[in-house]
């Protein structure tokens, strides 16, 4: 990418941490030091001090047939036992752990020894129905208490767990169950979503149903909890209710101990650039990172934090940020179950001033809807509790990042743009609060412990001040250890590209700044090629999200007769700047734009304007769906977007 345009890094703020926080943070300079010296070494530290090991390892990395690793091989421990009891048996058995509330107002308060008394139910339950290590049970459910329950109890168990995010159809749920092999599924009735239940438990039926001839049915038992009270059919024998099943299980339940590498969950990806893969995770590696982290980026102190991490449990973030992290390190955090704006635009910031939340982590989409609608929403709470915001997902443009500070950080709180991805486990690149000068728009450093670098195609190193593609060039505690089922898939996928030297290749295009710093570009199948020059899809979408009219963008190459691709953007427009302003011609306005921001290389060939942007059901905008519409495609597979009337609507609006 040697011809990019620099516009990202004309972006000069820089925002030092305060005196009076570097003086009371978590992380402390000498990590990166510590972790220099002897990387190795410097992991195996971290998992004895964050964790339990019910036996010690002696090998931290076994990296003898690459690209499968093995950490902390010969130790053994239980992850349940890590996110629960050991908090219990030190004293901290009445710290809340979940603060949860419902999409209708409805809440609870439950501690780590209530937790901890649930999930040994939970776990004699499953095992009463025959689950045991290794085996595969697939979650279903909305966000309630009992989702993270279940995680843990599967866990607890040495067995393997497949979260599928409750919005997904009944098609997408039926493919990751049988690619599994699940024994049993745990669902609700329904759960709260935008102000009405919406259904679970007949995308159970029907995923378990209409099978084919001489096709295998794997799944056993369906635990159901009732939450939406809808009305369900029932196969007796098979279907059991959770608050039938649970409260009459025993609660004594002693954890075993399993093997570091004993596999804790498959999840699959966004499904961003193409079909989700089925991502393999195992234990000792992956808690030690998520732990660490956790602990580490968000400034930690688990006596008084309020943490809340938006992502649902059906996605990476809400495994590590969710359930994982923050129990491990015995943390206090919120669990909301509907979305943001129900019944009211405020809601996620009232639940901030309700519950004193001190560290919020979202993604940029969600902020950019709240930049569409207005400051004057959050403006309405005390949002004064905040001491530290985080941001995951894509990469966040500079102008949202500032709103995101001035709006909901009161203008001073740090920002953690954290870049990592399922395959990665846990955080990689990351800003230390208290010790980093934040620049918005920059993810910024690797973490301790962590090698990441940018190369050209050949595999070289581009150095500062240069762009090319992200790679990790040593392995970490949470990576992958393959793709379910599927280990050519696994090479293939993250390891071929830079197969002499090791490296791992990430998919992302990325560029070092003059210190260093690292700047996300972009998925590196949506850049653009323009006239022979390489042009990022961030660095539009930021030019063009900087203009006064704009919430959001997203930017494509579309193929051109005369260019080789022509940049085409579509464009959300904020609703302030409706009321104020006639939008006639302000297409032609932005792309002068960016033209004057840029250079007259990157002017989109076609602004439109539209009211929606096709989003993945973790948010991320769909650019190949966007592609097909700039050239007149027919759009390709949907199956895993939001909303699937968004693409007939941008495709009319396009005409
Ligand atoms: P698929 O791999 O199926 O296309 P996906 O890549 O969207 O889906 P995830 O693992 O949820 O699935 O997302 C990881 C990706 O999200 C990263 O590779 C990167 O493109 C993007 N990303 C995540 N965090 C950041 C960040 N802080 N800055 C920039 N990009 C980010
Ligand atoms: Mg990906």
């Amino acid at each position: 990418m040697s011809s990019q345009i620099d516009h990202l890094l004309d972006e000069t703020r820089s925002f030092p941490p305060s005196a009076d926080f570097a003086a009371s943070a978590v992380a402390k300079p000498e990590l990166y030091e510590r972790a220099a010296a002897d990387r190795e070494g410097f992991w195996g530290e971290q998992a004895r001090e964050l964790l339990h090991w019910h036996k010690p390892f002696t090998n931290v990395l076994d990296w003898s047939a690459p690209p499968f690793a093995k950490w902390f091989d010969d130790g053994e421990l239980n992850v349940a036992y890590n996110c629960l009891d050991r908090h219990v048996e030190a004293g901290n058995g009445d710290r809340v752990a979940l603060l949860w509330e419902g999409e209708p107002g409805d809440e609870r308060r439950i501690t780590y020894a209530e937790l901890t008394d649930e999930v040994k139910r939970v776990a004699n339950v499953l095992a009463g129905y025959g689950v045991g290590h290794g085996d595969r049970v697939a979650i279903y459910l909305p966000m309630i208490p009992e989702a993270v329950a279940s995680m843990l109890a599967v866990a607890r168990l040495g067995a393997i767990h497949s979260v599928v995010f409750g919005g997904f159809s009944a098609d997408s749920l039926r493919s990751r169950i049988d690619d599994a092999g699940a024994k049993v599924v745990i669902t609700a009735d329904g759960g709260y979503r935008k102000g009405r239940v919406s259904a679970l438990k007949p995308a159970v039926d029907q995923a378990l149903s209409d099978r084919g001839d001489g096709e295998q049915q794997t799944v056993e038992h369906v635990l159901v909890v009732k939450r939406g009270e809808n009305e369900v059919d029932w196969v007796e024998g098979r279907d059991h209710w959770w608050h039938e099943a649970v409260p009459a299980a025993s609660a004594d339940h002693e954890a075993q101990a399993f093997p570091a590498e004993n596999p804790l969950f498959i999840l699959y990806t966004s499904g961003t650039t193409g079909k989700p893969k089925g991502i393999l995770h195992t234990s000792g590696g992956y808690l030690t990172q998520a732990a660490y982290t956790h602990r580490n980026v968000f400034d930690l102190k688990p006596e008084s934090d309020v943490f809340w991490c938006t992502a649902d449990i059906g996605w990476v973030t809400g495994h590590s940020y969710v359930t994982y992290g923050p129990l491990a390190n015995g943390a206090t955090q919120v669990l909301y179950e509907g979305t943001p704006d129900t019944p009211h635009p405020g809601r996620w910031w009232e639940i901030i001033q309700k519950y004193g939340v001190t560290i919020f982590y979202t993604a940029p989409t969600a902020i950019r809807s709240f930049m569409k609608t207005g400051r004057a929403v959050p403006q309405k709470f005390d949002l004064s509790s905040i001491r530290l915001l985080g941001s995951v997902g894509e990469p966040i443009n500079p102008e949202a990042w500032m709103w995101y500070r001035e709006v909901i950080g009161a203008g001073e709180t740090p920002i953690v743009d954290t870049w990592w991805q399922t395959e990665t486990g846990a955080i990689m690149v990351s800003a230390l609060p208290g010790v980093t000068a934040a620049k918005p728009g920059s993810a910024q450093v690797p973490l301790p412990g962590i090698s990441i670098d940018v190369v050209d195609e050949t595999g070289s190193e581009v150095g500062n001040g240069n762009g090319g593609l992200l790679v990790i060039t040593e392995p970490w505690p949470a990576m992958l250890r393959g793709i379910w089922g599927d280990p050519e898939r696994y090479k293939e996928t993250y390891w071929e590209k830079f197969e002499d030297q090791g490296y791992y290749f990430a998919g992302d295009g990325a560029r070092l700044d003059a210190d260093g710093d690292l700047w996300l570009l972009g998925r590196v199948d949506d850049v653009m090629n323009v006239s022979g020059h390489r042009l990022s899809t961030a660095e539009i979408e930021s030019s063009l999200v900087a203009h006064e009219a704009t919430a959001e963008a997203a930017v494509v190459g579309a193929s051109d007769e005369t260019t080789g691709q022509a940049v085409v953007a579509f464009v959300i427009i904020k609703e302030s700047y409706l009321a104020e302003h006639d939008p006639a011609g302000l297409a032609t306005q932005l792309r002068q734009w960016v033209g004057e921001q840029i250079g007259a290389i990157a002017r989109p060939r076609d602004v439109y304007i539209v009211g929606e942007l096709p989003k993945t059901r973790s948010g991320k905008i769909m650019r190949r769906l966007l592609r097909d519409v700039a050239e007149g495609r027919e759009v390709g597979d949907t199956t895993t977007l939001a909303d699937t009337a968004v693409m007939s609507i941008i495709s009319a609006q396009v005409k």
